[in-house]
This record gives C-alpha cells, structure tokens and sequence, in this order.
C-alpha cells in the first residue's frame, strides 16, 4: 500500500512516503534552530513552527515520491507520545486531509514507529527485520528499552528513564561545558580529543540494589550533577576545566550504561536482536560499544541510517503500511493528540 506519514511530535516537521516496506520520500523541516536560544524545545514555538512547515513539506514529499494525493491508499499520523500542542497539528491536518481525500486515516504511536522505520532497509542489502527483538530508543525527549514481539500487536515497555532522557543529558551538561545547542554532536566532537577513563563518573541505576528494581530503568540527572559539580570545582578553584576529557568522560559514562542494559535485556530474555533507533544512536561511541558488546554477546545489531533514526515521516508511513498489511481497520476520526500514550498502545482508534 502507498502510505503518507505525518510525524510532528517533537521539533521536527516530517513527512515520508511508502510503498509497503520501500521508502520513497522523507521529507523534513526542524526548527532545531529556533530553540537553539533556550538551550532545549519550546513547546509553542515548536507547534507554531509545524503550522508554517507542514503544506511546503507535504509538497517536497509529494514531489520526492512523484506520486498525487489520490495516489495514496492511506495516511498516518504520530497521535502520541510526545508535545501536546505540536502533535495536534499533524494531527489535525492528518484528519482533514483524510476527509477530504476520503482516505483511511491510521493514528500511530511515535516510538513504536522508530521501531518500524527499520523495515524500510529490508531491500537486497539487508535481511528483513526478524521478531522478537528488543529496541532501545534514545532520543531528547526519550529513553526507553523495549521488547517487540511483533511490531502491529505485541510491544512491551522493558524499562525507562525516570528523570532526564540521554538526549536532554547531552544537551544540559553540554551548556554545563559552554558548549552550544543541540549539545549531543558538539559533546561528540569534543569528546574524540579526550580521555574517556580521566574521570569516573557515575552510571545511573547500576548499583546491585538498584538493579533489582530497575534493571531496564535508566537515569541521567546524577550523572549531569556529577559533571556540573566537577566542572564548578575546578571553575571556583580558578583552574582550567579540560573540557575534552570531560566530555570523553561523560559520553563514555552514557554509552556505557546505555549498552550494557540493552545488551543485558538481550540476554536475560534470550533475544538475540538489538535495533538502535532516536537523534543520540549518532554518537560515535553509543555506536561504536553497541557494535562491541552486540558482537560478544552474539547479538545481532541493527541501526538504521541516521535520516531514520531521527524523528521523521518515513517512520510513521512505514507503521502505517505495516497496519494496512495486516489488515487492521482504520482509526476513527475522534482520537486525539496523547502526549503521553503509552508505548503498548501502537494504534490508537
Ligand atoms: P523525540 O524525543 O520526540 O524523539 P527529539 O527531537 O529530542 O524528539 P531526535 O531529533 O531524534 O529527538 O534527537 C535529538 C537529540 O539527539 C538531541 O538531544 C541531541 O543532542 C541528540 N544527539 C544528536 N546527535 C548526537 C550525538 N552525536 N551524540 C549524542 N547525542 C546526540
Ligand atoms: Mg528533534
Ligand atoms: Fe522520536
């Protein structure tokens, strides 16, 4: 089926097009820039930008795929999780663009769709993304350690952070650093000059007492207090912050446990698969250790190209698709923006 996503849970405006499993547009617009001032999103700014970026991004993607709206056999749209006032835009213009298109309308859940954006490699270069498999989706805005059973029916939330997300880590101790936003690339090319073992900082939820109850949980505000306090130290001692080393650091400390809790749901549970997916699998050494540890632990790792590990439309088409394949009905047109929709809940009616 030819299927057109719409995603604007966050700050990006993005809208894909698929054919099934094959890609043929991914349009996007961010207005990362507009909240570079602020250091971090801003809801309203966000949202506002969707309204002027969705009709131009529409069209590239349009143009991209070479297709017409009548062309499409349905069209999703991310319901939830994400900003509440960002994701009623997309899905407002998602329900009238399926009533007056009189399309089948799909209400998807967002991080379930990072999962989906890898069925879009399943081309000649790459086998087809194989279930069960666990999911570990790292973004600004997430953190969340998943168990896909099957990607239309059986999605289980394994573990979560309970403060900051990574992304959100790397932003704040990049601020911490003097560094700009968005803070992840720029803690990643700084890091590259440093030395990751110059500073042991600490790993979140990894002690055995917490293990126990959280053993899939993540944690990042002890880690970026760790750094800000280890930074004003040297600042209010009037010596030289090596800023290298305390990004190498840092960025050691969150592929570190980021990792090892993925690699230890696939064990515990037995599944030999480990997907990647949000903004912070860019990471040179998120990368770089998944790919490590994947190889020792005889898990198989995928990590999708970074146009789709970011939020963006193609994703969204390509859970939308994998629902119209399955045969699921359509959602009603009364569901709303749920900016907190639980990650179990892959189709909303
Ligand atoms: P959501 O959480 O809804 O998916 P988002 O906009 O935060 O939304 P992305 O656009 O996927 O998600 O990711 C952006 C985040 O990824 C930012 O926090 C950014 O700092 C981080 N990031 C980007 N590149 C890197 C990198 N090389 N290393 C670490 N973090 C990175
Ligand atoms: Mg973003
Ligand atoms: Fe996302």
């Amino acid at each position: 089926p030819l299927v057109l996503g719409i995603e604007t849970s966050c700050d990006e405006t993005g809208i894909g097009i698929v054919r099934g499993t094959e890609l043929l547009a991914n349009a996007i617009a961010s207005s990362m820039d507009e909240h570079a001032r602020y250091g971090g999103v801003v809801p309203e700014v966000a949202a506002r930008a969707h309204v002027e970026a969705l009709k131009p991004t529409l069209d590239e993607a349009l143009a991209e795929a070479g297709i017409r709206y009548e062309d499409l056999d349905a069209i999703a749209v991310t319901s939830g999780p994400g900003l509440s006032g960002a994701l009623m835009v997309g899905v407002s213009a998602a329900k009238a663009l399926a009533v007056s298109l009189d399309k089948p309308l799909y209400a998807v859940n967002h991080l379930v769709g990072h999962v989906g954006a890898d069925v879009l490699r399943s081309r000649e270069d790459h086998e087809p993304l194989e279930f069960p498999t666990i999911a570990l989706l790292v973004s600004g805005g997430h953190t969340s350690l998943l168990l896909v059973r099957d990607l239309v029916s059986d999605v289980e939330l394994l573990g979560e952070t309970i403060d900051d997300a990574a992304g959100e880590a790397f932003d704040k101790v990049a601020r911490v650093l003097g560094l700009p936003y968005p803070g992840g690339p720029q803690i990643d090319r700084v890091a590259a000059e440093g030395n990751p073992k110059a500073i042991r900082f600490p790993r979140g939820l990894s002690l055995p007492k917490d293990m126990a109850k959280h053993r899939y949980d993540f944690s990042f505000s002890g880690l970026k207090t760790a750094v800000a306090r280890y930074v004003e130290k040297l600042q209010d001692a009037g010596e030289p912050v090596p800023i290298a080393d305390v990004a190498a650091s840092f960025r050691e400390a969150v592929a570190d446990i980021l990792t090892a809790k993925a690699i230890a749901a696939c064990n515990d549970l037995g599944v030999p698969r480990l997907l990647l997916g949000g903004g912070v699998v860019a990471n040179a050494r998120v990368r770089d250790l998944a790919t490590k540890r994947a190889a020792s632990a005889g898990v198989e790792l995928r990590i999708p190209p970074l146009s789709l590990c970011t939020d963006n439309g193609a994703m969204i088409a390509a859970l939308g698709a994998q629902l119209v394949m399955a045969g699921r009905a359509p959602s009603t047109l009364s569901f709303g923006a749920d900016s907190t929709l639980p990650v179990t809940d892959i189709q909303v009616m």
